[in-house]
């Protein structure tokens, strides 16, 4: 629902800083700032874009100094005539300020409702909306450029061209239907065909980088597997630079799967801590287990812990089965005292997937780094030239669109009249739609602008 009213919010955390910023818009923006505050000259008299620095008024009282920032419609963030007053940042002069704001009939700001304006307005479509939030919530180098290619429009640019693809298509068989004489359907059909594979083809593409996608975003589940004490904690420590896990001679102590994201090399590793896997009769530790084949089971990669110094057991022997058909590299861990386990050992590994390192002394840590990068990023990114789908919501719809497309495939497969593809057409074409917004249903626009932060 568009408001039309004028809404105020601090855009800046909400803590003791140098400068905190409140950010008005709407069609009072000007008019009330200028009411509140005092300078050499008057804010809607000012050009767009620019700045005076005054005092912020309440009747006679002075609240706080302040640059004011004026940017006028429909050229801003909001597409609105918005005001930004450059505050000292302390939590109390700008609750101050607010208040003010609110007396004079401005209304605080729904999370996201700055941006959600900027969507209501025509400025960006959906998934910049979704791109801004993103980069906000960026945790590691290639969330953060994949979220600033999307901001850029470049799904947007993928999706619409396949709607006008569609929407040609439609369009040609409802005016061969209205007027037969100038438009012929003779072997339309199979030219159809070949424009729904096409389609079909460039949505899969598009679906097949959602897994890439959600691993830039939200990062590589990692599973953390071996046996008691042969340091999995002392190695999450490394990767996390933390004491967080708890690391104890005493076999077992690492018992409940814990999560913790760490940035490593641009990437994000979403480590799942696991207890140590092997049969016990201990019931804690027996939940440890379970959960730790669990975790294996959910993860993009595990990383299975060994210890040079001593020869494998059941144990190990055990989990070396398990890793084989799934995504793994095998720490052999303690490269800083004398070996014991030989290459002979780990016959049928992967060698290119064996690596010394030690927690101990950080030896093999560079190594484990360019060999996940190397596992799931084969190709150098470019975030310039591929769109990656990173959100489920986006998925969810291209998967609907090829559905559709699907079904259009067996009408014609079928033989069926023309003007029974027309329906699918507008399917796929509206469940594209909804990844830019063009067809979503109003609350789900909102429950999406929900998710925002305050002030944005
Ligand atoms: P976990 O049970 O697999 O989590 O193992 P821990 O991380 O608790 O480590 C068990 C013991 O091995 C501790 O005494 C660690 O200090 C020691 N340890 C771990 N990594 C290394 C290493 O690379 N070199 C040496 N020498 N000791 C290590």
């Amino acid at each position: 629902m568009y408001t039309n009213d004028t809404i105020c919010a601090v855009a800046t955390g909400m803590g003791q800083s140098a400068i905190g910023i409140i950010r008005i818009s709407g069609p009072e923006a000007i008019t009330v700032a200028d009411k509140l505050f005092r300078g050499r000259k008057k804010l809607s008299e000012m050009p767009s874009f620019t700045a005076a620095f005054g005092r912020i008024y309440d009747g006679e009282t002075e609240l706080d100094e302040v640059i004011a920032l004026v940017m006028k419609g429909p050229h801003t963030y909001t597409t609105e005539d918005t005001v930004e007053l450059d505050c000292h940042g302390g939590p109390l002069v700008m609750k101050r300020v607010m208040e003010l704001l609110i007396k004079e009939g401005i209304r605080p700001a729904e999370p996201g409702e700055f941006t959600k304006r900027a969507y209501l307005g025509g400025r960006i479509d959906m998934t910049g909306a979704e791109a801004v939030m993103d980069v906000i919530n960026a945790e590691n180098d290639m969330a953060l450029q994949s979220s600033l290619e999307q901001l850029s429009g470049s799904l947007r640019k993928a999706i619409t061209e396949l709607r006008d693809k569609i929407i040609y298509e439609t369009a040609f068989i409802e005016s061969a239907i209205d007027d037969p004489e100038n438009y012929s359907l003779d072997g339309y059909s199979d030219k159809l065909s070949g424009t729904i594979d096409e389609i079909a083809g460039s949505i899969d593409k598009l679906i097949l980088t959602g897994d890439e996608g959600r691993i830039i975003k939200e990062g590589i589940r990692t599973a953390i597997v071996g046996r008691p004490n042969v340091g999995k904690s002392s190695i999450m420590n490394m990767l996390t630079g933390t004491d967080r896990a708890i690391v104890t001679d005493i076999e077992g102590t690492t018992r409940d799967t814990l999560e913790e994201y760490i940035s490593f090399g641009g990437m994000t590793l979403k480590l799942i801590d696991t207890a140590g896997i092997r049969e016990t009769e201990d019931a804690v530790e027996k939940i440890g287990v379970d959960r730790a084949i669990e975790s294996m089971n959910q993860a993009d990669l595990v990383m299975l812990v060994l210890d040079s110094s001593e020869s494998l057991n059941e144990n190990d022997i055990r989990l070396i089965e398990m890793i084989k058909d799934r995504k793994y590299i095998v720490l052999v861990n303690k490269s800083d005292i004398a070996p014991v386990l030989t290459d002979e050992d780990l016959e049928g590994l992967d060698k290119d997937k064996i690596l010394q390192i030690s927690a101990k002394s950080g030896e093999g840590f560079d190594l484990l780094r360019d060999k996940i990068k190397e596992m799931f990023f084969s190709k150098e990114i470019d975030f310039n030239n591929q769109v990656y789908i990173t959100n489920v919501r986006h998925k969810a719809s291209l998967i609907r669109a090829k559905e559709s497309l699907d079904r259009v495939r067996n009408s014609i497969e079928a033989g069926m009249g023309e003007d029974f593809y027309t329906i699918d057409l507008m399917a796929a074409y509206e469940a594209l739609g909804e990844i830019i917004g063009e067809s979503l249903e109003d609350d789900l626009a909102d429950k999406i602008f929900s998710e925002f932060c305050m002030g944005k």
